[in-house]
Order: C-alpha cells, then sequence, then structure tokens
C-alpha cells in the first residue's frame, strides 16, 4: 500500500496535501500528516515509524475547506472498489482542490465570486486573468503599474493568485514585502502596509513556491506554478486549443501578450496542475479599467462600497449590503460588479437607466419578474457543476426548475411597454429643470432597450426541460449510485429490473401469511437486515413449531432466524434487481446529465440575462422604496443635487430621519461655466470646492460620502435618494479620510494620509471628483493647517476637480474670500439652553464655533467638567470678540493665522481679497 501511496502523491502538484482513503478515515502521511495535524489541530500518529493524521470520511468536507483557506491545495484519493480481505483496493486521485478551484457550497458566499487568478508580466505590462469554475466567468485585463494591478486585485478579492515560479519580484510585491511605491501604496495598501510602510531593507526574496505559507500578509493565497505556461506562444496554443479557435482576435487579444499569457497559464493551471474539466469556460472577456469609472482600493473601502470598514458592521451598512434586494445569486454578483466597476460613458449608463425605469414604472412586471426570478436560485453554478461533472440529481431537478421560470419571467417582460423613439424622456417630466441636454434624442431610436435585448437571449430550452421531468423524481437524494433518482416509465430495461424487485418483494409479503398458516406460529415475521438479508423469525415459545427444512441462521434475544432455500433464493433475485437498478439508474442520470451540456451555451447565456435583469430590477425596486431618481448623467463637469440622501444611512437611521441635502458643484473643466448656468444650480455658479466646517458629529462626514455614493450609484446606472440630481460623469472619485476617523483600520500613520493625499494631487484631473475629510488630523495643527490650505489651494489653480473639503480647522473658511471657486458651507446647528441640537442641514457660510463643550456635555463628560470648561470658554471669548461681535481667536493662534495668510496669498490672486 506504501508503494501505492508512493506512487499517487508522486503524481501529484508540488505542495498539494494528500487525502488516502482507507476505510471510513482519509490520512494524511509524513510531511503531509505533519502539516495537516498542524492545520487541522488533529492529533499526529505514528505507525511503524510512519506520521499519520487521519479525519472521518463524514466529515471530511470541513476539514477540506480548513485546508483550502489556509490557502493548500487537496488532492482526494478514493478508493474505487470494495475493500477485500488480503487484496490491494484499488485507489485514485479523484479531485484536486485549491482555494481558488472548489464546488464546496459551505465555502461558496453566493453573492460573490470565487476567482482564481493569474499574473503575468511582460516588460511593463501586466496580464491578470480571473476565472471562476463554479459561475464560468472567464476574464483578461492588462495593466501598466504594480498600483493598477494591486488595485484591480484588491476590487476582485480572487480567492488565490497563481504566479510564474521565476517572478519573484512579483511574488514579492504581492505578499506585501514591499510597497511598489507610493502610489502603490495608497492605491493598493492592503491591511498589511499600515505599521511599516517604509522598504523592509533587505526582506528576502521569498520564493514564490515557497510551502511555508501561501498566505501572504496581504491576506491573498500565492501559488506558483511553471513560468513556460505564461509564455505568450504556449499560452496561445493554450487557449486556442481550449477554444476551438485559430485566432485569439475574436476575443479582443491581438496584440495583448501579457493577457494572453495569463488567460492561457489559467486555463492550463486547471487542466494539468489540478486536471480539471473547463469546458463550460466558454467565454473569455477582455477589458480595460478605462471602460470603467476608477475607484481605488482606498475609495471601494473608505465609501464602504462593497463592505463595512468595520469588520463587525451589519452587512447592510455597506453600500452594497444596503442596496441588495436581489433574488438571485447571479443578481448579487452582478450588483457587486456593478457597484465597483461603475461605468464611464454615458450611453451604456443611460440603458441601464431606462431599463430601471421600466421596471420603475410597471410595478406590476416588476414584481411578477422579482417573483419569478426568486425560484431561479444559483442557474449559473448549477450549470457549471453540472458541465464539470460535480453536479448530483438536486442539480438537475434545481435547472428544469430554474429553467421553467423563464416562460414567466419573458411573460412578464412582454407587458413592459418598448420605449417609444425619441420619446424615451431621461430627465422627463420629472426634472424639467434640469434640461437633460441631449438625453431624450439620442435613447430609444431604432435600438432595442437593455430589458428587450436581455429577454432575447433567454431561453428556455423545452426539451431539456421536458428530458429532466420524465427522468427525475421530485426530490432526489443527494447520493447518486443508491437508486431512487429516476422516474418510472423513464427506461424500459430499469422497470423492468423494477418489476422483478417490486415482485420478488409482493411474494415476501406473501410469505409471512403462508408461513403463519403452514406452521401455525401466529408470531412468526419477515425480517430485513442489511447485513444478514431476509430471514424467518420464530420466539423462543414457538421454537419446537418451527419445520425442518428452516435453516437457522442468526440468534436474537426474543428468538432465532431462520431462512429457507426458495427464501435465498428470491432474496438474491431482488438484491440482484436493486444492485442492478441502482447501477443502471446512475448511468441513466449520466446521461441526463450529459443532455445538459448539449444546451450549456443556452443556459448560460439565460442565467447571465437572468442576472442582469435581477440586478436593474433591484435598482427599480430600491428606487420605488425609496423614493430615488433618475439621475440625468452627461459629459459636462457638473454634479447638482435636491435633496439627496445618503443611501444608506437613509435606509438605516431608525431614531431619527435623514435630513435630506442639496449639493451643487462644477469641476473647471472646459464645459464648467456654460454647464453652471444650465444646470439650475442658482443665479451663482455652482462652486469647484465645498468647504465644511461644523462641529464634530454634525454630519460632515456623512454629507461628503454621500455625494461620492451618489455619484458612483449614478455612474452604475443606478437611480439615486433624492428628488432630482444631475450627475456629469467623472473620470475617478479619490477620497482620503482624515487619520482619527481611520483608526480602526490602524490605518493611522500620518504618511499614510499624505501618500494617499499625494496619490490625489498627482493623479486627479478636472474630471475627478475628490472627497477628503479631516485632512491634516494626523499632525499638530499648524501643520496640518498649513498642509490642508495649500492642498486647497492647489485644488483649486491646478487641478480644478470637484472637490468636498470636511474639515474642522475653521481658519479655511477665509479661503473662500480668496478663491473664486471655493465656497464655504456648515452643517446648521441650534442652540438651545447652552444644548446643541445638530439640524444635519448644509447650509452656505462658515462656522467659527466648534460647540466642542455642548458635543463634550452630550457624550457624558461629567458635570463640573462641562460647567468649568464654558466658564474658561467665557473669559476667553470676552476678551476676544471682535468690534462687530464675532469671536476673536486668541491672540497667539491670530498671530499665526495672519502669518499664515500672509505666506499663503499667491500674489495672483491678491486681486480678489
Ligand atoms: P461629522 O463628520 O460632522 O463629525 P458625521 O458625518 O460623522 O459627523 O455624522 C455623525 C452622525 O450624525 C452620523 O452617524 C449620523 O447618524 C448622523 N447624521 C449625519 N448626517 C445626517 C443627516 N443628514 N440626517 C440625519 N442624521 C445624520
Ligand atoms: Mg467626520
Amino acid at each position: 500500500m506504501m508503494a501505492q501511496y508512493r506512487r499517487i502523491k508522486g503524481g501529484l502538484p508540488a505542495g498539494a496535501l494528500l487525502l488516502f482513503r482507507l476505510g471510513d478515515f482519509y490520512e494524511m502521511f509524513f510531511e503531509d500528516a505533519q502539516e495537516g495535524a498542524r492545520l487541522l489541530n488533529l492529533a499526529l500518529t505514528r505507525r511503524q515509524e510512519v506520521p499519520m493524521c487521519g479525519l472521518p470520511y463524514h466529515a471530511a468536507g470541513g476539514y477540506i475547506g480548513r485546508l483550502l483557506r489556509a490557502g493548500r491545495k487537496v488532492a482526494i484519493c478514493d478508493q474505487l472498489e470494495d475493500a477485500r480481505p488480503g487484496k490491494l483496493v484499488k485507489r485514485e486521485v479523484t479531485q484536486i482542490l485549491s482555494p481558488g478551484a472548489h464546488f464546496d457550497e459551505r465555502m461558496l458566499a453566493s453573492g460573490r465570486n470565487n476567482y482564481l487568478a493569474t499574473i503575468h508580466r511582460l516588460g511593463p505590462t501586466l496580464g491578470l486573468a480571473f476565472v471562476d469554475l463554479t459561475t464560468a466567468d472567464f476574464m483578461v485585463t492588462e495593466v501598466d503599474s504594480e498600483a493598477a494591478l494591486l488595485t484591480e486585485l484588491d476590487r476582485v478579492r480572487p480567492a488565490e493568485l497563481i504566479l510564474p515560479l521565476e517572478a519573484v519580484e512579483l511574488a514579492t510585491l504581492l505578499r506585501g514585502a514591499r510597497p511598489a511605491s507610493g502610489e502603490a501604496l495608497s492605491a493598493g495598501a492592503g491591511p498589511a502596509t499600515d505599521s511599516s510602510p517604509m522598504p523592509s531593507a533587505g526582506a528576502p526574496a521569498a520564493s514564490p513556491g515557497a510551502r511555508s505559507s501561501p498566505v501572504s500578509g496581504r491576506g491573498w493565497i500565492l501559488n506558483s506554478y511553471d513560468g513556460w505556461t505564461f509564455a505568450p506562444e504556449t499560452a496561445q496554443f493554450t487557449l486556442r486549443d481550449h477554444f476551438k479557435v485559430a485566432s485569439l482576435d475574436g476575443f479582443g487579444l491581438r496584440n495583448r501578450s501579457a493577457a494572453v499569457g495569463a488567460a492561457g497559464a489559467a486555463v492550463h493551471y486547471l487542466t494539468h496542475e489540478l486536471r480539471r474539466e473547463v469546458g463550460h469556460l466558454t467565454r473569455l472577456a477582455f477589458y480595460q479599467s478605462s471602460d470603467f469609472l476608477v475607484l481605488d482600493a482606498t475609495t471601494l473601502r473608505h465609501l464602504e462600497v462593497l463592505e463595512p470598514m468595520h469588520r463587525d458592521a451589519p452587512r447592510e451598512s455597506c453600500l452594497y449590503g444596503a442596496l441588495n434586494r436581489t433574488v438571485t445569486p447571479m443578481g448579487a454578483r452582478r450588483l457587486r460588479d456593478w457597484l465597483s466597476q461603475p461605468l464611464a460613458a454615458v450611453e451604456p449608463i443611460r440603458e441601464r437607466q431606462a431599463a430601471v425605469q421600466l421596471f420603475v414604472e410597471q410595478a406590476a412586471a416588476l414584481t411578477q419578474v422579482r417573483e419569478a426570478l426568486k425560484e431561479v436560485r444559483d442557474l449559473e453554478r448549477t450549470v457549471s457543476r453540472l458541465s464539470v461533472g460535480a453536479g448530483n440529481a438536486r442539480d438537475l431537478v434545481a435547472l428544469r426548475h430554474a429553467l421553467l421560470q423563464v416562460p414567466k419571467v419573458r411573460a412578464a417582460l412582454a407587458t413592459l411597454p418598448e420605449v417609444p423613439a425619441g420619446a424615451a424622456g431621461a430627465a422627463g417630466p420629472e426634472f424639467p429643470e434640469l434640461g437633460g441636454a441631449g438625453c431624450a434624442a439620442t435613447e430609444g431610436r431604432g435600438v432595442p432597450s437593455l430589458v428587450r435585448v436581455l429577454a432575447g437571449q433567454l431561453a428556455d430550452c423545452p426539451e431539456l426541460v421536458d428530458h429532466i421531468g420524465r427522468a427525475m423524481v421530485d426530490g432526489p437524494p443527494l447520493a447518486l449510485k443508491e437508486g431512487g433518482l429516476i422516474r418510472d416509465g423513464y427506461d424500459a430495461s430499469l422497470d423492468e429490473l423494477r418489476r422483478a424487485g417490486r415482485e420478488g418483494k409482493d411474494w415476501i409479503a406473501r410469505l409471512q401469511q403462508q408461513e403463519i398458516e403452514r406452521t401455525g406460529i401466529a408470531s412468526l415475521k419477515v425480517r430485513f437486515n442489511s447485513v444478514f438479508g431476509y430471514s424467518l423469525e420464530v420466539t423462543k415459545a414457538n421454537l419446537d413449531k418451527v419445520p425442518r427444512h428452516y435453516i437457522r441462521k442468526q440468534t436474537v434475544a426474543s428468538g432465532e432466524r431462520f431462512i429457507t432455500p426458495e427464501l435465498k433464493e428470491m432474496e438474491g433475485k431482488i438484491l440482484g434487481a436493486e444492485e442492478r437498478s441502482a447501477k443502471l439508474e446512475y448511468e441513466l442520470f449520466l446521461r441526463v446529465r450529459e443532455a445538459v451540456l448539449a444546451c450549456r451555451p443556452q443556459i448560460q447565456q439565460t442565467a447571465q440575462a437572468l442576472g442582469q435583469l435581477d440586478a436593474l430590477a433591484n435598482f427599480a425596486e430600491g428606487a420605488r422604496l425609496h423614493n430615488c431618481c433618475r439621475p440625468d448623467v452627461g459629459n459636462d463637469s457638473q454634479i447638482v443635487i435636491r435633496d439627496g440622501r445618503h443611501p444608506v444611512l437613509d435606509q438605516s437611521l431608525t431614531e431619527e430621519r435623514f435630513v435630506p441635502n442639496d449639493t451643487a458643484l462644477a469641476g473647471r473643466g472646459p464645459g464648467a461655466s456654460a454647464g453652471a448656468s444650465a444646470g439650475g444650480a442658482g443665479p451663482e455658479l455652482a462652486p469647484q470646492v465645498m468647504l465644511i466646517t461644523g462641529p464634530n458629529m454634525a454630519g460632515k462626514s456623512t454629507y461628503i460620502r454621500q455625494v461620492a455614493l451618489l455619484t458612483l450609484l449614478a455612474h452604475a446606472g443606478g437611480f439615486v435618494p433624492a428628488t432630482s440630481a444631475r450627475i456629469d460623469l467623472v473620470d475617478r472619485i479619490f477620497t482620503r479620510i482624515g487619520a482619527s476617523d481611520d483608526l480602526v483600520r490602524g490605518q493611522s500613520t500620518f504618511m499614510v494620509e499624505m501618500s494617499e493625499t499625494a496619490n490625489i494631487l498627482n493623479n486627479a484631473t478636472s474630471r475627478s471628483l475628490i472627497v477628503l475629510d479631516e485632512i491634516g488630523r494626523g499632525t499638530s495643527t499648524f501643520d496640518g493647517l498649513s498642509l490642508a490650505w495649500s492642498i486647497v489651494e492647489h485644488l483649486h489653480n491646478q487641478v480644478g476637480a470637484k472637490t468636498l473639503f470636511a474639515t474642522h480647522y475653521h481658519e479655511l473658511t477665509e479661503l473662500a474670500g480668496r478663491l473664486t471657486r471655493v465656497k464655504n458651507f456648515n452643517v446648521a446647528v441650534r442652540e438651545w439652553r447652552d444644548q446643541i441640537v445638530f439640524l444635519r442641514k448644509i447650509v452656505p457660510g462658515g462656522t467659527d464655533k466648534s460647540y466642542g463643550i455642548q458635543v463634550a456635555r452630550l457624550a457624558g463628560v461629567p458635570q463640573s467638567v462641562v460647567e468649568r470648561a464654558k466658564a474658561i470658554l467665557r473669559n476667553l471669548e470676552e476678551s476676544e470678540l471682535t468690534p462687530e461681535g464675532n469671536v476673536r481667536q486668541s491672540a497667539r493662534h491670530r498671530a499665526e493665522r495672519d502669518k499664515l495668510k500672509a505666506l499663503a496669498a499667491p500674489p495672483q490672486l491678491d486681486l480678489f481679497s
């Protein structure tokens, strides 16, 4: 057996743990046993000096899951025949699992993909491919910097990363030992980079294949694979062979060698290293990040787009969680993509909006579609499982059930009116004041609406539905080889076998009555037991009446069990028939599963389309529930929002009602001034920089995030919680949340704050939206104030980006007088008997009061301390009132500020001050 073990182990990918089936256990041996025992916290035993570690077969799933989570590959070696004494059982590896390639429901989240990622560097270009075996999603892209690579990885969060063995530098980068540059640090900084943002000198270049721990400091699971499989020539061959095409141009991969390398290696790794069936990977989508609104990892995190910042916060406290009302896992995954990769062009956004609007207006159809979709479940994963031979009979039944919903979805969609040409009314009568330049003109004319396109992609595969319906019983068991799967009447030979079995059983059922009559033993019973088979049981009291031809078989507590030759014969017939019919049922099941393959492309496309419909219906449902409006998107550079609400807090606030607020911003781009007047922001030009001051807890952070979230949502094609909104497209959303607001992440170092700021200042354009919260708080007051001051100036004078700047430095309000496009706002508070009431309303004008004492009182600082502080403050204020009655800063403070003003004033701006 050890020879068998060695042979099998020798054929495995390096680093795979071999689980070797021995009776009711999976055993690991030698170093696998040591490693397994450590990872699973199991006992390490020894037999003849061989270290062993066993886990029970029936609980294997959970243990395997833990090994995968630890980043390990796991090879499962099963017994291919029943054990017979004295004979070596035939064993073979039946599956090789890895974190990025498994179908274990317990570890898959229905709302997210489970990607295996491959990376290939070619000169300055990095190719990046993602494959999800469970959904058949296969995408590839190219990026031109390590920072962009980290951003993309952070967005997608693959379950496993595969690098070429030789790519030591890349492995080091991904292990988090060395941040690529200032930008990478901010763009991709995972939780690991906070404490030591400086390059750790002389960190050993860990071999990417190092077996010790595949889990990197950044939290990625890194594995490596032969470099030659990434070489473009090999990879090209692999892909052409896989897709059975002569050229990859059709995939948009012409001259994309790095992308080809990554995608080809992914297929090679799955088929050769993990020996997977990948026929269901029928699509490969090339995309470029420039096709989408750029959201770096920092922004995704700060805006809590996909997950809450605080680990233990409820799911609904992030944007995805709050908006997710999808009813299928495909829809949930699609929504996740849409939110993390919003669109960057007006047309496709309007297409989605038009679809959402149709659903909003046609409530009955919306409900019908969602009701039908609810029953579809995870069609995408079901069909993937079935096509890679992992699916069971329940998957077939689920597939049929899902396909049965398709006609219902189609019927509901058919009731939607086609958007009449030219009358699509994007901004419609709802937004007369917004004008919606160009929306209505281009939409709906001759182009079928997105809903129509998606409806056209739905296939209900009636033959397959019928086939499964005829073949499979309604609630089949999980086990595939024990019968009970196939309906009567589906297959003549199965019916025949079943009849034989049934007749045998009837014969046995009659036997009991017969033998009672024949022997006069009224308590005689026919028994069945899976080990001993059929028998006639006679109680002790009646043993003297047992006929001679009964053969004693077994003694039980209450009496004896017997068989007769004819019972034995009938037993043979029944069991033979049952065994053969179970076998035949399995074969028939395989045949039905095979039939699915013929429809696979249509089903995959249907699943995709249903996912998109679900995501669109989701936006519509949310819009109806929370009174959202269709934002008017365009290519100017304005953001004008009436009564905007924070999409997450608006839904979750229970104690107070969320107070809506307006926004008007205009970038300094070419269309800025023209747009501002057309946008109805009032006679005044919309400012480029909104500088928001106000006491702690007033709602500054909430407001500026709200504007960013609404902008993001508009790019994703969703409706936004506001009474009206005009949101021109931005090229990037940048965020920087000040140090103390970000403490939980442990990212409080000033260095991180500044490198994130550097990233913004270096990369923002006049088309960007920038959200800066409490910039400079991580250092001393005057340091921070000076930095904040010069940053605003730079954004105003050089960058021109639309900016929301929340700060507790009320000195900054001075800037509004000096810079034309900076405007002061504050969050209104009302003082009431020396308490403060937060009104949550953003109003024009600066503040010069911080209400710190009132906030301290709200927070429960002892009354005596609060009273004393008030007395001190009064003293300070009395001596510091200006002739106009305004509060003046303390002398030292004022002197510093005046100095700053003098230094900061750029000569050309003196004109305005
Ligand atoms: P700041 O940044 O000014 O210190 P926050 O934005 O963190 O204040 O807001 C503090 C709290 O006030 C939030 O947690 C939220 O509960 C509440 N809040 C903020 N804005 C609003 C609003 N517009 N309507 C209702 N409550 C709000
Ligand atoms: Mg704040």
